[in-house]
């Protein structure tokens, strides 16, 4: 519990030192197009809210990221395929300041740079990720983990002991419905399936507003109606938010994405159309080790 509740209160600090800093900025931080934006404050008025500009990081002499170039779009919901070791984790890492690149430039909208910042501060800036394995409270409800990942000014207490603010208890329940939970909301997430477990990450993930999610590998070891149900949950979240999903899951890829970025030793090898990176010889070579 005291984890929890160090938690929390790490949390509310971090949100009273937003409200600090940006209480003389000319935007929100759901600020977007059209707006005259102060340093330090996510601007997107050139429509991408990412650009990674010829990153590579190598661990004892293997690049596993080379010259990397990619952007993503606002309210894009963009597909990374590649083979294993392709550098997709590795590239989430460096977004979310995980892992420092050895060159390269990694701007989150137009104005901040990501190499300034720590792995905490680019989390609190907006950018959300999911790892492969979930991650929730197993002895907390569904519930109570979501009040939990709730930022904004409430006590580490009030999520824990249900007393929420009736803002914060409606946000809750729109969560619950975005993510399949509605029903499970008095449950311990130790009781959920696999696949649920994945669903409340992100709607933990969710609670806290991220202008960008990163997803790594969202539907593995899911059931074929569990991908389902998760292909229809991040359809509702394009546009609202900018995410990057990797998966290897080919039909679940099929079911989401605009664009593919296909990523092989480091670096974009092809990106289109699932159709179109399918069809694409280098693609197909690198699929198939020849
Ligand atoms: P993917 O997610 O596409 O399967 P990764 O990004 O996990 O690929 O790994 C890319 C390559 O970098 C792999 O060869 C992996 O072994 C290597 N790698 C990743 N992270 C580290 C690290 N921290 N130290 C050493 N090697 C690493
Ligand atoms: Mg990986």
């Amino acid at each position: 519990m005291k984890d929890l509740l160090e938690q929390g209160a790490e949390r509310y600090e971090a949100h009273q030192a937003r409200l600090a800093q940006t209480a003389s900025a000319s935007g929100d931080r759901s600020a977007s197009y059209g707006r005259i934006h102060a340093a330090g404050t996510l601007d997107t008025t050139h429509g991408r809210i990412l650009y990674l500009e010829d990153v590579s990081v190598s661990f004892d002499g293997f690049r596993a990221i080379n010259q990397l170039n990619l952007d993503i779009g606002v309210g894009e919901l963009r597909c990374i395929i590649g083979p294993n070791g392709a550098g997709k984790t590795t590239m989430m890492d460096i977004i979310t300041g995980k892992t420092r690149p050895d060159t390269g430039r990694v701007f989150f909208g137009s104005t901040i740079d990501l190499l300034q910042h720590k792995e905490s501060e680019i989390a609190n800036m907006g950018i959300g990720r999911k790892f492969q394995k979930p991650t929730v409270f197993e002895m907390l409800t569904v519930s109570e983990n979501l009040a939990l990942a709730a930022k904004g000014p409430k006590s580490p207490w009030a999520a824990v002991t249900h007393r929420l603010t009736p803002a914060l208890q409606e946000r809750l329940d729109a969560q619950l419905d975005t993510i399949h939970l509605q029903n499970h909301r008095h449950r311990l997430a130790g009781e959920l399936s696999h696949g649920q477990k994945q669903w409340l990450e992100i709607g933990m993930l969710l609670m806290q507003e991220p202008s960008l999610l990163l997803l790594d590998e969202p539907v593995a070891g899911m059931t074929d109606h569990e991908t389902e149900r998760t292909a229809e949950l991040l359809l509702t979240l394009k546009g609202k938010h900018s995410l990057m999903v990797v998966e290897h899951d080919m039909g679940f890829v099929k079911a989401i994405a605009d664009v593919v970025t296909v990523l092989a030793e480091g670096r974009v090898l092809a990106q289109g159309s699932l159709d179109e990176v399918q069809a694409n010889e280098q693609v197909i070579e690198v699929y198939l080790g020849r």
